[in-house]
């Protein structure tokens, strides 16, 4: 596939974002090219725009090259990266598979490009055959997917990539909490296949913004274009790239959540509020109420948060509740009990 031809008219004529400092290689003493303060705070010089160790850490740590790996303030960067650099305004579509993450279509509202949806089928499987008959730019598939929790499966990723005309966008925002594992390595088999992946799930670093996006060296280019070339401050790059190193933590942290989660699940399962537990490759369950509504006020008025997502299509007295700490988990679960009367 010619990726080329698929950017916008404006960003064909673009090229990445330059420094003095990519003109030197290698390590140099004094640095009088950028105004900066040459006081050493830690935090005075410019951060990395190319992100070079970050990418690295994220590339090994994803058996990928890093020049097809790309860092973001947050997936939700990625998301408009990859819709300014394709998307006409006006002119281009995305599709989206509701139910799903509602930034993507809040992103091209964002940018004026149109929202197709082709919505899951009745066991929120994606519908395969009415996808790749749509012409668009873009096609945003989320797996494992919010709120449902379910997962593509890689026969039916190959088939959309394959019959497919434009690109199709894989959000594995929650992959590390699979068993199926990331889809990371067929982006060297579809150059129409990108794939984000996020610090802000399963490593808990939400609020250092730094999510990622995989595809071929050809597309990193195309969004180096029109990438704000300082959208990662360094001192979040800094931290994630530490925390990729330490993986260890996050395995452990999943660990906990993963067995939190059957706790919570069977304990919902016996409680006659609940209709419906759906299975979950996430660190959230997607639980159908027979009275929602009742459900998420009681919860509201014992200090206890969860998602309301009962007006999603398919999701129609669904709450989406994420795993917290055994003791969240307690809390939830006895609030959730005390109700009945
Ligand atoms: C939480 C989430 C993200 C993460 O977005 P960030 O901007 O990286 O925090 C991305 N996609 C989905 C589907 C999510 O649920």
């Amino acid at each position: 596939m010619n990726l080329e031809q698929l950017v916008r008219e404006n960003v064909k004529a673009l090229s990445p974002y330059s420094t003095a400092r990519d003109d030197f290689k290698g390590q140099a003493d004094v640095y009088l090219d950028a105004n900066e303060s040459p006081f050493e705070t830690g935090l005075n010089r410019y951060p990395d725009p190319k992100q070079a160790y970050l990418r690295t850490a994220w590339a090994n740590y994803r058996r990928v090259a890093p020049e097809q790996v790309i860092a973001g303030n947050g997936s939700d960067e990625i998301i408009d990266l990859m819709i300014r650099a394709f998307c006409e305004p006006g002119v281009d579509s995305i599709v989206v598979c509701p139910p799903t993450y509602s930034l993507y279509g809040t992103y091209a509202a964002i940018n004026g490009v149109h929202v197709v949806e082709v919505p899951l089928l009745a066991d929120f499987a994606v519908d395969v055959s009415a996808m790749i008959r749509e012409e668009a730019k873009l096609l945003f598939l989320c797996s494992p997917n919010n709120p449902t929790g379910t997962v593509v499966p890689e026969e039916d990723l190959r088939i959309i990539c394959g019959g497919f005309k434009g690109i199709v966008v894989l959000d594995e925002a929650y992959v590390d909490f699979s068993v199926s594992g990331s889809a990371a390595s067929l982006i060297s088999e579809f150059d129409n296949l990108f794939i984000m992946q996020t610090l802000s799930k399963a490593f808990g670093l939400a609020s250092i913004r730094v999510g990622f996006g995989l595809g071929s060296a050809q597309l990193i280019e195309i969004l180096d274009r029109i990438k704000p070339p300082y959208n990662l401050n360094g001192w979040s790059q800094r931290v994630a790239a530490q925390a990729i190193e330490q993986s260890g933590q996050m395995e452990s942290w999943k660990e906990a959540v993963l067995a939190q989660r059957e706790v919570v699940a069977s304990a919902l399962s016996g409680n006659p509020m609940v209709e419906e537990v759906y299975p979950t490759e996430t660190n959230f369950l997607l639980v159908r109420f027979k009275d929602a509504s009742e459900v998420y006020r009681k919860l509201m008025e014992a200090g206890v948060v969860v998602r309301d997502r009962s007006n999603l299509p398919g999701c129609e007295g669904c709450l989406r509740i994420t795993i917290g700490t055994m003791e969240e988990n307690v809390k939830l679960l006895e609030t959730l009990s005390n109700q009945e009367s």
